[in-house]
């Protein structure tokens, strides 16, 4: 008799008749996996893989690069610029020509009327880093309005805020390899299995290797949480006090390394000062940790040889963003854990090219985190381009979320975007509709038609995605990989990089600005400008090639480099980007200043991501697999709190805030504390028609993961309704 396996028959996976493979980078999330595509004899693309040789991934991908394939004919495809005189009319179908012309005599007219600044402009972290170089150089050297940003306020601007305020200078100091060197490891807001599957995998690699506490602070039990060792479930927003009162008994026990804070820190005695008043009996009341707990994991901390911290949104997305990455910044500084094997504080990224927007793009200073505010750094840009330096704005100018306030006002009259999609990701998506609503002129750049911005435009512009260009992209650990041009852009759509120049001809300066006409020649610009021995971002020794050769290389990598590897970390030496070359050591005073649950919203809205969809669904809504296994707006709810409310699983509910409301299908679990709920934030009619999003005072990023509901039980008559609405708000 035939038991078990041997009765089955195996599965069988077709054969793809692969004949070729070609080698790039994922263009989803900051991992910066390694892909191969693989073409069959016809040239036709039938599959990706993980590169086996490649350091990051080492052969493995998620399951939206294994998919990511499928994105080149997927539907809602734009083919041709469109054109319309009123944002409800119909579009009508031009060529490239009278798009751009359109676009930049509307420009023109704007600022000519309402000044250079009423002309804003917000891109992305999803270009080429050429790309983003290019659109800079266009923005700030050829349309010259200072209000420019990139939707990456709304993923990493606290992160960059807290960097360059420790260390003076963005740029994340650590790299994946630390996890095989840690002997402790603490996770404030992020939740890698889901939104950074290959990082989880290159951990719990390290884990099985060797054994490390892994203590996750979370309010929510995600996945990370399952497996750590200690989970802190911590109050939302209260991480500053937390980490004071780690650092209080730090101090307080003599756990500090004094050595590393007189030779490399600076304000130690101010911090301590702060600090003393954060006594974990006191802080257990406002962070929801208790006493000995804090002490317990201080104490873990501080005495690992070698301690590292990682976040990501549940830090970032917070009234206190920036002063979160400076007190993560705080702990390590004082427990001597920067700059070394193990010891760091890495800042995980979320978009593909999140680092490139940072490092080039131009939104928040110039080319190669050079600063508006500083008159050399004008000056050297705007000699390299040819231009007066007088040109360039003395400071920066609005962030994405202060652009929409400026429409309602009549500050901004004209917008372009560039791959972001602000009717679904921005906070309190009621106010963003009727600022669109208000725009004299919107462009609408991206890959996507159907994406639901572009309902508000008055021109659109389809542009190629992912294969159909060349370029590279910067991973969280500051790996630049190269993007190689596999197939030609579909139907009429065109790169950004021929966009933005053919934009830039249409401009005086543009024709006194060279603009390369191929991404490996506007690469060489940057390494120029990349070059100088007091320069983190130096990527002088990099080629197209070498990057091939070596599956990405890590900055700095200066000119003259043996080999394809660069630095794996920052601040080995101790020296920082600050004047005096000493990291900051900042006090952080906590201060409770988010939407809080009270008797008419009393639940907590929290949001975040889940694997198999990316940010606005606008790819991974459309990949069949990607969007079968999250395919419905769903809330997880605790099943106490559900039970007071007479509230069943996998039924629809109404959660309003003071913003909003939404319908979405209940999930109990044991995930969520009983005063709060948690919600993907893909879905377009969703979660940000009830968010807040307060902005943080020194990022402007938004609270996100702080605002408060109340939630409506819907009768079963009305179930099948409540469906429908439920249905739309998936988007397509
Ligand atoms: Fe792409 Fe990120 Fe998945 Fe890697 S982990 S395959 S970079 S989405």
């Amino acid at each position: 008799m035939l038991f078990g396996r041997s009765k089955r028959k195996p599965i069988k996976i077709p054969e793809k008749k692969v004949q070729e493979w070609k080698y790039t980078t994922c263009n989803y999330c900051s991992v910066g996996c390694s892909i191969e595509i693989g073409l069959d004899a016809d040239k036709k693309i039938v599959t990706t893989r993980g590169h086996a040789g490649a350091d990051v991934n080492r052969g493995k991908l998620c399951i939206k690069g294994l998919l990511e394939h499928e994105l080149f004919t997927s539907p809602g495809r734009g083919t041709e610029p469109l054109i319309r005189e009123r944002y409800f009319d119909k579009f009508e179908k031009t060529t490239w020509d009278h798009a751009l012309d359109t676009t930049a005599s509307k420009i023109k007219e704007i600022q000519a009327k309402y000044g250079r600044d009423s002309f804003a402009v917000v891109s992305t972290g999803q270009l080429m880093t050429e790309e983003f170089y290019t659109l800079g150089k266009l923005t700030r050297g050829c349309i010259g309005t200072n209000n420019y940003d990139g939707n990456t306020t709304l993923c990493m601007a606290s992160a960059v805020s807290g960097y360059k305020r420790s260390f003076g200078s963005d740029g994340p100091p650590g790299c994946y390899d630390d996890f095989e060197h840690t002997h402790c490891l603490m996770a404030f807001g992020s939740n890698l299995p889901e939104q950074h599957p290959i990082i989880y995998w290159r951990l719990k690699e390290a884990l099985e290797k060797r054994k490390f506490p892994l203590i996750v602070i979370d309010p929510r039990v995600t996945m990370l949480a399952q497996f750590a060792d200690i989970h802190l479930p911590i109050t939302p927003s209260t991480d500053c006090v937390l980490i004071n009162s780690m650092m209080h008994v730090i101090f307080k026990e003599g756990l500090h390394d004094e050595a590393y804070i007189n030779a490399h820190t600076q304000g130690v005695e101010e911090l301590k000062a702060l600090v003393a008043d954060y006594d974990p009996k006191i802080a257990q009341h406002a962070c929801g940790i208790d006493e000995d707990t804090i002490r317990n994991v201080a104490r873990i901390y501080a005495k690992a040889p070698a301690a590292m911290s990682i976040w990501t949104m549940g830090i970032n997305q917070s009234t206190h963003g920036s002063d979160g990455v400076a007190n993560i910044n705080n702990l390590n500084l004082v427990t001597g854990n920067i700059g070394k094997p193990g010891g760091t504080s890495l800042s995980i990224t979320g978009q593909c090219n999140a680092m490139g927007t940072r490092e080039w793009s131009s939104c928040s200073g110039l080319p190669g985190y050079r600063a508006l505010e500083n008159e050399h750094h004008r000056k050297e840009i705007a000699d390299f381009w040819g231009i007066d330096p007088e040109f360039f704005p003395k400071k920066r100018g609005l962030a994405q979320t202060d652009i929409f306030p400026a429409i309602e006002t009549g500050e901004i009259k004209g917008l372009w975007l560039v791959a972001t999609n602000p009717m679904t990701s921005m906070p309190n998506l009621p106010r963003i509709r009727k600022a669109l609503e208000k725009l004299d002129f919107l462009v609408v750049q991206d890959v996507y038609e159907d994406v639901e911005t572009n309902q508000y435009s008055h021109v659109y512009f389809p542009a190629a995605v992912w294969a159909e260009k060349q370029g590279c992209h910067t991973n969280t650990e500051r790996r630049v990989n190269l993007i190689s041009n596999v197939l030609p852009p579909y139907a009429n759509s065109k790169p950004d990089f021929w966009i933005f120049n053919q934009m830039a001809k249409r401009f005086e300066n543009g024709k006194v600005i060279h603009f390369p006409e191929d991404t490996e020649e506007a690469f060489e610009e940057m390494k120029h400008l990349s070059a100088g021995a007091d320069r983190t971002l130096d990527i002088s020794g990099m080629t197209y090639e070498k990057i091939i050769a070596g599956r990405g290389i890590q900055w700095p990598f200066r000119k003259g480099s043996e080999g394809v590897k660069g630095d794996p970390r920052l601040y080995t030496d101790g020296k920082f980007q600050t004047p005096s070359g000493k990291a900051n050591l900042i006090p952080i005073r906590f201060i409770n200043n988010n939407e809080q649950p009270c008797n008419d919203y009393p639940f907590w809205l929290n949001s975040g991501r889940v694997v198999e969809h990316f940010h606005t669904r606008t790819r991974t809504g459309k990949i069949g697999n990607c969007n079968k296994f999250s395919p419905t707006p769903y809330m997880e709810m605790n099943p106490d709190a559900a039970h007071e409310l007479g509230i069943m699983h996998q039924t629809y509910v109404r959660l309003t805030s003071r913003r909003g409301d939404a319908v979405v299908m209940v999930q109990l679990t044991q995930r969520v504390p009983r005063n709060m709920v948690f919600i993907p934030f893909h879905f377009h009619d969703c979660v940000n028609r009830l968010t807040l999003g307060l902005l943080d005072p020194y990022s402007r990023q938004p609270a996100f993961k702080q605002c408060s509901v109340r939630i409506e039980r819907i009768e079963a008559a009305n179930q099948a309704e409540a469906a429908r609405i439920n249905f739309e708000s998936r988007n397509f």
